[in-house]
Protein backbone atom coordinates (compact mmCIF):
# COMPACT_ATOMS: atom_id res chain seq x y z
CA UNK A 1 0.00 0.00 0.00
CA UNK A 2 1.81 3.31 -1.07
CA UNK A 3 -1.74 5.76 -0.49
CA UNK A 4 -2.26 7.17 3.06
CA UNK A 5 -5.39 9.96 3.40
CA UNK A 6 -7.05 11.33 5.93
CA UNK A 7 -11.13 11.20 5.85
CA UNK A 8 -12.12 14.44 5.42
CA UNK A 9 -15.69 16.09 5.97
CA UNK A 10 -17.67 17.65 2.59
CA UNK A 11 -16.20 21.19 4.66
CA UNK A 12 -12.85 20.18 4.98
CA UNK A 13 -9.57 19.09 3.24
CA UNK A 14 -6.44 17.96 4.47
CA UNK A 15 -2.75 17.02 2.72
CA UNK A 16 -1.43 13.26 3.86
CA UNK A 17 2.48 13.20 2.36
CA UNK A 18 3.96 9.79 2.20
CA UNK A 19 7.24 9.39 2.68
CA UNK A 20 9.94 7.59 0.83
CA UNK A 21 7.68 7.68 -2.05
CA UNK A 22 9.62 7.03 -5.48
CA UNK A 23 7.92 9.36 -7.12
CA UNK A 24 4.57 11.27 -5.55
CA UNK A 25 1.52 12.96 -7.68
CA UNK A 26 -0.22 14.79 -5.96
CA UNK A 27 -3.99 13.74 -6.97
CA UNK A 28 -7.27 16.59 -5.50
CA UNK A 29 -9.97 14.94 -5.23
CA UNK A 30 -13.38 16.86 -5.34
CA UNK A 31 -16.60 14.91 -4.19
CA UNK A 32 -19.21 15.32 -1.50
CA UNK A 33 -19.25 11.51 -1.45
CA UNK A 34 -17.20 10.59 1.59
CA UNK A 35 -17.70 6.64 0.79
CA UNK A 36 -16.63 7.72 -3.00
CA UNK A 37 -13.54 9.67 -1.84
CA UNK A 38 -12.75 6.13 0.11
CA UNK A 39 -13.03 4.44 -2.99
CA UNK A 40 -10.79 6.46 -4.95
CA UNK A 41 -7.99 6.03 -2.18
CA UNK A 42 -8.36 2.29 -2.16
CA UNK A 43 -8.26 1.82 -5.54
CA UNK A 44 -5.22 4.07 -6.25
CA UNK A 45 -3.54 2.39 -3.84
CA UNK A 46 -0.36 -0.23 -4.66
CA UNK A 47 0.60 1.29 -7.69
CA UNK A 48 4.19 -0.03 -8.93
CA UNK A 49 4.70 3.42 -10.70
CA UNK A 50 3.50 6.00 -8.48
CA UNK A 51 2.24 6.90 -4.94
CA UNK A 52 0.07 9.12 -4.55
CA UNK A 53 -0.52 12.25 -2.01
CA UNK A 54 -4.29 12.77 -2.29
CA UNK A 55 -5.86 15.72 -0.80
CA UNK A 56 -9.75 15.82 -0.52
CA UNK A 57 -12.79 18.48 -0.75
CA UNK A 58 -16.29 17.61 -0.75
CA UNK A 59 -17.22 21.07 -1.94
CA UNK A 60 -16.24 23.41 -5.50
CA UNK A 61 -15.39 26.54 -3.80
CA UNK A 62 -13.16 24.89 -1.01
CA UNK A 63 -11.45 22.94 -4.14
CA UNK A 64 -10.87 26.35 -6.23
CA UNK A 65 -9.75 28.14 -2.98
CA UNK A 66 -6.97 25.57 -2.45
CA UNK A 67 -5.94 25.80 -6.01
CA UNK A 68 -4.75 28.99 -5.71
CA UNK A 69 -1.78 28.04 -3.39
CA UNK A 70 -1.45 24.82 -4.22
CA UNK A 71 0.16 22.57 -7.52
CA UNK A 72 -1.57 19.72 -8.23
CA UNK A 73 -0.52 16.58 -10.88
CA UNK A 74 -4.25 16.01 -11.40
CA UNK A 75 -7.62 16.74 -10.05
CA UNK A 76 -10.40 13.92 -10.10
CA UNK A 77 -13.74 16.02 -10.48
CA UNK A 78 -16.91 15.24 -9.32
CA UNK A 79 -19.78 16.64 -11.88
CA UNK A 80 -22.16 17.46 -9.34
CA UNK A 81 -21.19 19.05 -6.42
CA UNK A 82 -23.95 20.46 -3.85
CA UNK A 83 -22.16 23.91 -4.06
CA UNK A 84 -21.13 24.08 -7.72
CA UNK A 85 -21.48 22.04 -11.07
CA UNK A 86 -18.35 20.28 -12.74
CA UNK A 87 -18.16 23.22 -15.44
CA UNK A 88 -17.75 25.74 -12.91
CA UNK A 89 -15.52 24.54 -11.38
CA UNK A 90 -13.62 23.13 -14.56
CA UNK A 91 -13.58 26.58 -15.96
CA UNK A 92 -12.17 28.26 -12.86
CA UNK A 93 -9.47 25.41 -12.43
CA UNK A 94 -8.42 25.69 -15.91
CA UNK A 95 -8.01 29.07 -15.50
CA UNK A 96 -6.21 28.86 -12.34
CA UNK A 97 -3.52 26.72 -13.96
CA UNK A 98 -3.58 27.71 -17.10
CA UNK A 99 -4.45 24.62 -18.40
CA UNK A 100 -1.37 23.28 -17.33
CA UNK A 101 -2.80 20.39 -14.49
CA UNK A 102 -5.19 17.74 -16.26
CA UNK A 103 -8.38 17.29 -14.83
CA UNK A 104 -10.89 13.82 -14.95
CA UNK A 105 -14.43 14.43 -14.85
CA UNK A 106 -16.19 11.57 -12.88
CA UNK A 107 -19.94 11.08 -12.19
CA UNK A 108 -22.73 9.05 -11.18
CA UNK A 109 -24.90 9.32 -14.38
CA UNK A 110 -22.67 7.77 -17.24
CA UNK A 111 -24.61 10.28 -19.54
CA UNK A 112 -22.80 11.11 -23.44
CA UNK A 113 -23.92 14.67 -22.79
CA UNK A 114 -21.77 15.63 -19.80
CA UNK A 115 -18.69 13.30 -21.13
CA UNK A 116 -19.29 15.74 -24.09
CA UNK A 117 -19.84 18.81 -21.88
CA UNK A 118 -16.55 17.93 -19.92
CA UNK A 119 -14.11 17.43 -22.47
CA UNK A 120 -15.48 20.50 -24.52
CA UNK A 121 -15.17 22.42 -20.93
CA UNK A 122 -11.49 21.72 -21.08
CA UNK A 123 -11.47 17.73 -19.16
CA UNK A 124 -8.91 15.53 -20.32
CA UNK A 125 -10.66 12.46 -19.53
CA UNK A 126 -14.40 11.36 -18.44
CA UNK A 127 -15.02 8.08 -15.79
CA UNK A 128 -18.51 6.80 -14.94
CA UNK A 129 -17.86 6.30 -11.19
CA UNK A 130 -20.10 3.07 -11.72
CA UNK A 131 -17.22 1.68 -14.41
CA UNK A 132 -14.28 2.94 -12.40
CA UNK A 133 -11.90 -0.03 -11.80
CA UNK A 134 -8.53 0.46 -10.05
CA UNK A 135 -6.86 0.24 -13.73
CA UNK A 136 -9.02 2.66 -15.26
CA UNK A 137 -8.57 4.76 -12.61
CA UNK A 138 -5.23 4.28 -12.19
CA UNK A 139 -4.25 4.45 -16.13
CA UNK A 140 -7.21 7.77 -16.73
CA UNK A 141 -4.89 9.43 -13.94
CA UNK A 142 -1.16 8.48 -15.09
CA UNK A 143 -2.22 8.75 -18.89
CA UNK A 144 -3.33 12.41 -17.74
CA UNK A 145 -0.65 12.77 -16.01
CA UNK A 146 2.04 12.12 -18.64
CA UNK A 147 0.56 13.58 -21.13
CA UNK A 148 0.05 16.74 -19.38
CA UNK A 149 3.73 16.91 -18.64
CA UNK A 150 4.83 16.46 -21.98
CA UNK A 151 2.66 18.71 -23.08
CA UNK A 152 3.80 21.31 -20.49
CA UNK A 153 7.45 20.35 -21.65
CA UNK A 154 6.66 21.44 -24.93
CA UNK A 155 5.45 24.33 -23.60
CA UNK A 156 8.08 25.28 -22.04
CA UNK A 157 10.25 24.35 -24.83
CA UNK A 158 8.20 26.48 -27.17
CA UNK A 159 8.56 29.84 -24.69
CA UNK A 160 12.30 29.03 -24.29
CA UNK A 161 12.73 28.87 -28.27
CA UNK A 162 10.45 31.96 -28.27
CA UNK A 163 12.33 34.07 -25.66
CA UNK A 164 15.57 32.65 -28.01
CA UNK A 165 14.46 33.56 -30.79
CA UNK A 166 13.28 37.37 -29.96
CA UNK A 167 17.26 37.79 -28.38
CA UNK A 168 18.36 36.40 -31.77
CA UNK A 169 16.60 38.96 -33.34
CA UNK A 170 17.36 42.16 -31.00
CA UNK A 171 20.93 40.66 -32.09
CA UNK A 172 20.52 40.54 -35.76
CA UNK A 173 19.24 43.82 -35.69
CA UNK A 174 21.91 45.35 -33.50
CA UNK A 175 24.35 43.86 -36.44
CA UNK A 176 22.24 45.45 -39.21
CA UNK A 177 23.01 48.77 -37.31
CA UNK A 178 26.55 48.08 -37.03
CA UNK A 179 26.69 47.38 -40.28
CA UNK A 180 24.91 50.84 -41.54
CA UNK A 181 26.96 52.80 -39.14
CA UNK A 182 30.35 51.33 -40.47
CA UNK A 183 29.29 51.47 -43.74
CA UNK A 184 28.11 54.92 -43.66
CA UNK A 185 31.21 55.84 -41.94
CA UNK A 186 33.24 54.35 -44.09
CA UNK A 187 32.13 55.95 -47.45
CA UNK A 188 32.39 59.86 -46.95
CA UNK A 189 36.81 59.24 -46.30
CA UNK A 190 36.96 56.78 -49.12
CA UNK A 191 35.07 58.91 -51.25
CA UNK A 192 37.53 61.73 -50.38
CA UNK A 193 40.27 59.28 -51.00
CA UNK A 194 39.32 58.30 -54.26
CA UNK A 195 38.72 61.73 -55.43
CA UNK A 196 42.32 63.25 -54.08
CA UNK A 197 44.11 60.16 -55.76
CA UNK A 198 42.24 61.05 -58.94
CA UNK A 199 43.14 64.40 -58.57
CA UNK A 200 46.88 63.58 -58.19
CA UNK A 201 46.67 61.00 -60.90
CA UNK A 202 45.71 63.83 -63.69
CA UNK A 203 48.25 65.68 -62.48
CA UNK A 204 46.16 68.47 -61.58
CA UNK A 205 48.61 68.90 -58.11
CA UNK A 206 51.52 68.54 -59.85
CA UNK A 207 53.49 66.14 -62.10
CA UNK A 208 54.33 62.88 -60.20
CA UNK A 209 57.01 60.43 -61.26
CA UNK A 210 55.91 56.98 -63.56
CA UNK A 211 57.01 54.52 -60.24
CA UNK A 212 54.45 57.14 -58.02
CA UNK A 213 51.93 57.04 -60.63
CA UNK A 214 52.00 53.03 -60.36
CA UNK A 215 51.89 52.83 -56.83
CA UNK A 216 48.87 55.85 -56.97
CA UNK A 217 47.16 53.50 -59.88
CA UNK A 218 47.35 50.85 -56.53
CA UNK A 219 45.54 53.14 -53.92
CA UNK A 220 43.09 53.83 -56.91
CA UNK A 221 42.48 50.43 -57.21
CA UNK A 222 42.14 49.65 -53.78
CA UNK A 223 39.76 52.88 -53.34
CA UNK A 224 37.35 51.74 -55.80
CA UNK A 225 37.14 47.51 -54.60
CA UNK A 226 37.07 49.19 -50.78
CA UNK A 227 34.07 51.21 -52.40
CA UNK A 228 32.45 48.16 -53.75
CA UNK A 229 32.39 46.52 -50.70
CA UNK A 230 31.06 49.65 -49.19
CA UNK A 231 28.40 49.47 -51.56
CA UNK A 232 27.40 45.48 -51.09
CA UNK A 233 27.58 45.85 -47.25
CA UNK A 234 24.88 49.30 -47.61
CA UNK A 235 22.84 46.94 -50.13
CA UNK A 236 22.63 43.86 -48.05
CA UNK A 237 21.45 45.54 -45.40
CA UNK A 238 18.79 47.97 -46.71
CA UNK A 239 17.80 44.49 -48.39
CA UNK A 240 17.50 42.72 -45.41
CA UNK A 241 15.77 45.13 -43.35
CA UNK A 242 13.64 45.65 -46.43
CA UNK A 243 14.47 48.96 -46.90
CA UNK A 244 15.75 48.50 -50.63
CA UNK A 245 13.54 50.39 -53.27
CA UNK A 246 13.34 49.27 -56.44
CA UNK A 247 11.50 51.30 -59.39
CA UNK A 248 10.04 49.11 -62.09
CA UNK A 249 9.82 50.56 -65.65
CA UNK A 250 9.38 48.28 -69.31
CA UNK A 251 12.32 47.83 -70.57
CA UNK A 252 13.81 46.37 -73.55
CA UNK A 253 16.16 43.48 -72.58
CA UNK A 254 18.37 43.32 -75.77
CA UNK A 255 19.63 47.23 -74.93
CA UNK A 256 20.30 46.72 -71.48
CA UNK A 257 22.30 43.68 -72.31
CA UNK A 258 24.23 45.64 -75.14
CA UNK A 259 25.27 48.20 -72.61
CA UNK A 260 26.71 45.46 -70.40
CA UNK A 261 28.21 43.91 -72.68
CA UNK A 262 29.88 46.96 -74.08
CA UNK A 263 31.08 47.93 -70.49
CA UNK A 264 31.99 44.28 -69.57
CA UNK A 265 33.95 43.96 -72.60
CA UNK A 266 36.85 45.79 -71.35
CA UNK A 267 37.61 43.65 -68.53
CA UNK A 268 37.49 40.59 -70.56
CA UNK A 269 39.62 41.76 -72.94
CA UNK A 270 42.33 42.25 -70.43
CA UNK A 271 42.55 38.71 -70.10
CA UNK A 272 41.57 37.84 -73.18
CA UNK A 273 38.78 35.61 -72.76
CA UNK A 274 36.52 35.74 -75.49
CA UNK A 275 32.92 37.72 -74.48
CA UNK A 276 30.24 36.76 -76.45
CA UNK A 277 26.41 38.23 -76.59
CA UNK A 278 23.74 36.12 -77.92
CA UNK A 279 19.69 37.36 -78.36
CA UNK A 280 16.99 36.96 -80.39
CA UNK A 281 16.05 39.97 -82.64
CA UNK A 282 13.18 40.62 -80.38
CA UNK A 283 12.32 40.40 -76.78
CA UNK A 284 9.68 41.36 -74.69
CA UNK A 285 9.45 43.99 -72.28
CA UNK A 286 10.61 43.58 -69.06
CA UNK A 287 9.21 45.63 -66.07
CA UNK A 288 12.82 46.38 -64.05
CA UNK A 289 14.88 48.19 -61.84
CA UNK A 290 17.06 48.82 -64.74
CA UNK A 291 19.99 49.96 -62.65
CA UNK A 292 19.19 46.61 -59.94
CA UNK A 293 19.30 44.36 -63.32
CA UNK A 294 22.57 45.58 -65.01
CA UNK A 295 24.29 45.60 -60.96
CA UNK A 296 23.31 42.20 -60.78
CA UNK A 297 24.42 41.20 -64.75
CA UNK A 298 27.58 43.23 -63.98
CA UNK A 299 27.87 40.68 -61.15
CA UNK A 300 27.64 37.70 -62.54
CA UNK A 301 29.85 39.09 -65.46
CA UNK A 302 32.52 39.67 -62.99
CA UNK A 303 32.60 36.68 -61.33
CA UNK A 304 32.73 35.14 -64.60
CA UNK A 305 35.50 36.78 -65.35
CA UNK A 306 37.08 36.63 -62.25
CA UNK A 307 37.07 32.61 -62.28
CA UNK A 308 37.83 31.98 -66.06
CA UNK A 309 41.15 31.70 -67.17
CA UNK A 310 42.96 33.65 -69.96
CA UNK A 311 41.76 32.71 -73.27
CA UNK A 312 38.42 31.26 -71.61
CA UNK A 313 34.66 31.97 -72.91
CA UNK A 314 32.01 33.52 -71.55
CA UNK A 315 28.59 33.95 -73.40
CA UNK A 316 25.95 36.26 -72.34
CA UNK A 317 22.29 35.17 -73.65
CA UNK A 318 18.72 35.68 -73.61
CA UNK A 319 15.43 34.05 -74.79
CA UNK A 320 11.85 34.34 -74.12
CA UNK A 321 10.28 31.64 -72.30
CA UNK A 322 6.14 29.83 -72.52
CA UNK A 323 5.72 31.34 -69.25
CA UNK A 324 5.77 34.91 -70.79
CA UNK A 325 9.51 35.17 -69.11
CA UNK A 326 12.48 35.93 -69.93
CA UNK A 327 15.51 34.05 -69.20
CA UNK A 328 18.73 35.90 -69.31
CA UNK A 329 22.24 33.45 -68.80
CA UNK A 330 25.72 34.19 -68.29
CA UNK A 331 27.96 30.64 -69.16
CA UNK A 332 31.45 30.66 -68.58
CA UNK A 333 34.29 27.98 -69.03
CA UNK A 334 35.95 28.84 -66.13
CA UNK A 335 37.04 26.64 -62.79
CA UNK A 336 33.44 25.76 -62.04
CA UNK A 337 32.09 25.23 -58.24
CA UNK A 338 31.50 21.83 -56.23
CA UNK A 339 28.37 20.94 -55.51
CA UNK A 340 28.69 21.27 -51.65
CA UNK A 341 29.87 24.87 -52.29
CA UNK A 342 26.84 25.00 -54.98
CA UNK A 343 24.83 24.66 -52.19
CA UNK A 344 26.04 27.95 -50.69
CA UNK A 345 27.09 30.18 -53.09
CA UNK A 346 24.02 32.67 -52.63
CA UNK A 347 24.39 32.49 -48.67
CA UNK A 348 25.57 36.02 -47.26
CA UNK A 349 29.71 36.00 -46.99
CA UNK A 350 30.06 32.68 -48.52
CA UNK A 351 33.20 32.30 -50.38
CA UNK A 352 34.74 29.02 -51.80
CA UNK A 353 38.17 28.45 -50.31
CA UNK A 354 40.84 28.25 -53.19
CA UNK A 355 42.50 25.63 -53.11
CA UNK A 356 41.76 24.95 -57.01
CA UNK A 357 44.96 25.22 -59.13
CA UNK A 358 42.68 27.28 -61.04
CA UNK A 359 45.50 30.81 -61.80
CA UNK A 360 41.95 32.63 -61.48
CA UNK A 361 40.74 31.52 -57.99
CA UNK A 362 44.39 33.41 -56.80
CA UNK A 363 42.86 36.82 -57.78
CA UNK A 364 39.14 35.80 -56.24
CA UNK A 365 39.93 37.46 -52.99
CA UNK A 366 39.01 40.44 -53.88
CA UNK A 367 34.61 40.79 -52.67
CA UNK A 368 32.67 40.00 -49.33
CA UNK A 369 31.11 37.12 -50.52
CA UNK A 370 27.62 39.47 -50.83
CA UNK A 371 27.64 39.70 -54.34
CA UNK A 372 25.26 36.80 -55.38
CA UNK A 373 23.31 37.09 -51.91
CA UNK A 374 22.63 40.89 -53.25
CA UNK A 375 22.11 39.88 -57.12
CA UNK A 376 19.30 37.53 -55.66
CA UNK A 377 17.47 39.44 -53.29
CA UNK A 378 17.40 42.07 -56.15
CA UNK A 379 15.97 39.11 -58.71
CA UNK A 380 13.16 37.82 -56.39
CA UNK A 381 12.29 42.01 -55.45
CA UNK A 382 11.65 41.84 -59.14
CA UNK A 383 9.30 38.63 -58.78
CA UNK A 384 12.64 36.55 -60.56
CA UNK A 385 14.52 33.70 -59.68
CA UNK A 386 18.37 33.31 -59.60
CA UNK A 387 19.60 29.98 -59.99
CA UNK A 388 23.10 28.87 -61.00
CA UNK A 389 24.33 25.58 -62.97
CA UNK A 390 28.34 24.22 -62.57
CA UNK A 391 30.47 21.62 -63.21
CA UNK A 392 33.84 21.40 -61.36
CA UNK A 393 36.98 22.05 -64.15
CA UNK A 394 33.89 22.58 -67.01
CA UNK A 395 32.13 25.69 -66.00
CA UNK A 396 29.54 27.71 -64.66
CA UNK A 397 26.18 28.95 -65.68
CA UNK A 398 23.71 31.64 -63.84
CA UNK A 399 20.43 31.48 -65.02
CA UNK A 400 18.00 35.40 -63.88
CA UNK A 401 14.89 34.58 -64.90
CA UNK A 402 12.54 37.55 -65.14
CA UNK A 403 8.79 37.80 -65.50
CA UNK A 404 7.90 39.83 -68.84
CA UNK A 405 4.15 41.09 -67.13
CA UNK A 406 3.40 43.79 -64.69
CA UNK A 407 1.38 41.65 -61.94
CA UNK A 408 4.13 39.31 -60.87
CA UNK A 409 7.05 41.90 -60.13
CA UNK A 410 6.93 43.59 -56.44
CA UNK A 411 6.92 47.45 -57.06
CA UNK A 412 7.55 49.44 -54.03
P1 LIG B 1 32.11 38.02 -54.08
O1 LIG B 1 31.27 39.26 -53.92
O2 LIG B 1 33.11 37.85 -53.00
O3 LIG B 1 32.63 37.79 -55.46
P2 LIG B 1 29.90 36.38 -54.68
O4 LIG B 1 28.74 36.32 -53.77
O5 LIG B 1 29.73 37.15 -55.95
O6 LIG B 1 31.12 36.85 -53.82
O7 LIG B 1 30.32 34.91 -55.04
C1 LIG B 1 30.46 33.95 -54.01
C2 LIG B 1 31.38 32.85 -54.41
O8 LIG B 1 30.82 32.08 -55.48
C3 LIG B 1 32.71 33.34 -54.97
O9 LIG B 1 33.61 33.54 -53.91
C4 LIG B 1 33.11 32.19 -55.85
O10 LIG B 1 33.82 31.24 -55.12
C5 LIG B 1 31.83 31.58 -56.34
N1 LIG B 1 31.52 32.00 -57.72
C6 LIG B 1 30.67 32.98 -58.10
N2 LIG B 1 30.61 33.05 -59.45
C7 LIG B 1 31.43 32.08 -59.92
C8 LIG B 1 31.80 31.64 -61.24
N3 LIG B 1 31.28 32.23 -62.33
N4 LIG B 1 32.66 30.62 -61.33
C9 LIG B 1 33.17 30.04 -60.24
N5 LIG B 1 32.87 30.40 -58.97
C10 LIG B 1 32.01 31.41 -58.81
Amino acid sequence: MTLNSTHQSAEDWDICIIPDAARSLRILVVDDDPSDRELYRYLLAADPKYTYVLLETGLGKKAIEICKTERFDCVLLDYYLSDLNGVQILDSLNTLFSGSVPIIMLTGQGSETIAVDSLRSGAVDYLPKRQVSAESLKRAVNNAVEKSYLRNAVVDQNDKLKRQNTELTRKHDEIQRFYQTVSHELKTPLTSMKEFVSIILDGIAGPISDEQREYLELVHESCLQMANDVNDLLDVTRLETGKYRIDLSPTDPTDLLSNVYRQMQVLARDKSIDLSLKTPQKLPEIPMDQRRIEQVLTNLLSNAIKFTNKQGKIEISACAQQDESVEISVSDTGCGIDPDDLKHIFERLYQVSSESGFESMASSKSGLGLGLTISKELINLHGGELRAESEVGKGSRFIVSLPAYWNTAKAS
